[in-house]
């Protein structure tokens, strides 16, 4: 079964070679925000002459057809995550690199505010919150307990580096 990437590659229009699927669906199936180097390390394990030049070249071929959205969390790597319909921002715990999920719903609603007030309908937003953890034992790590108001965490991941 092809995977959502996939099938929005070939809507796209691009050409699917095998080693493009095999990129295509490690990306869907991601549950973080890999970078390219952990990626080349998951399609490889599926295919291992997968280079990681191919792996660079895919994800600005995905990024340019916009079924791939590309983060900057602040440490310079790039990282790549499924171009969705449901928009989420990112907290980044700096100290950790895990990188939380979140909506708020005020946040939004204020974005919306402030772009109307200078004359503008806005159309799409990029929020990045860099935070260390609260509690100094480091208890405190689940992004559960962040559950507060209208904020709601969607699940924690580490940043990418979690499988070396
Ligand atoms: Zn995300």
């Amino acid at each position: 079964m092809p995977s959502r990437l996939e099938r929005l590659c070939i809507e796209k229009g691009l050409k699917m070679t095998d080693q493009r699927r095999i990129i295509a669906r490690v990306l869907s199936e991601a549950q973080d925000h890999p970078d390219v180097e952990l990626l080349h390390k998951r399609a490889s394990q599926v295919d291992p002459g997968i280079s990681l030049a191919t792996v660079y070249r895919t994800v600005r071929l995905f990024e340019e057809a916009s079924i791939l959205e590309r983060h900057d969390f602040g440490d310079g790597r790039a990282r790549y995550e499924e171009a969705k319909d449901d928009h989420h921002d990112h907290l980044i715990d700096i100290q950790s690199g895990r990188v939380i999920e979140f909506t708020n719903e005020q946040i939004e609603k204020l974005q919306k505010g402030v772009a109307a007030e200078l004359g503008y309908r806005l159309v799409g937003h990029r929020l990045e919150l860099y935070a260390v953890p609260i509690d100094k034992d480091g208890t405190a790590q689940n992004a559960t307990g962040s559950e507060t108001g209208t904020t709601r965490a969607k699940r924690s991941m580490p940043a990418g580096g979690g499988e070396k």
